[in-house]
């Protein structure tokens, strides 16, 4: 079985299944039917635009977000690290005093369901610290297929290292 170091926190059997896809070569067509095309969120404005209008939906009263912005340096670090790490890395960093969010290049070419996960997850840090039951509570309330989408995107990754190749 694949060492899926994306996967580690799922189950022996989800974990039997992605491996199945991958030596079916069927994991990136799986994710292609799913997910037909990328979003068109290209620009540092657009993403701030995205990311507000979601907090205007759902965190109105919630501290103001003073700067939003795609990082490559996420990226270089998530794909020299290539650990379990990396989604951490990939969901960025927001600076305590500032609210700053910064999300990975990666995350340009991707469906706008796996930019929306990482975006809601994101703005619920603005209101929870710790990955506890209050956050996720918090992320899927946002996003109802929250998890659903975190783990797409984690076999997006490990269909990333497996073949190099974006399928977006
Ligand atoms: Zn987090």
């Amino acid at each position: 079985m694949q060492s899926l170091k994306y996967l580690s926190a799922y189950s022996d059997q989800t974990r039997a299944q992605v491996s199945l896809l991958i030596a079916q070569h069927k994991l990136a067509d799986v994710l292609r039917k799913r997910y037909p095309a990328a979003h068109g969120i290209r620009t540092d404005r657009a993403l701030y635009d995205y990311i507000q209008d979601l907090k205007s939906e759902f965190l109105r009263n919630a501290e103001p977000i003073n700067k939003v912005a795609f990082d490559s340096k996420i990226h270089v670090i998530q794909h020299a690290l290539g650990l379990h790490t990396a989604i951490s890395r990939v969901q960025g960093s927001k600076l305590k005093a500032k609210h700053e969010i910064r999300v990975a290049s990666m995350f340009k070419d991707v469906p706008l369901e796996f930019l929306r996960m990482i975006a809601v997850h994101e703005l619920a840090h603005v209101k929870e610290k710790q990955h506890d039951k209050a956050f996720y509570k918090l992320c899927t309330y946002m996003e109802p297929n929250y998890h659903q989408y975190e783990f797409d995107l984690r076999l997006y990754l490990t269909e990333l290292d497996l073949s190099g190749q974006r399928i977006w």
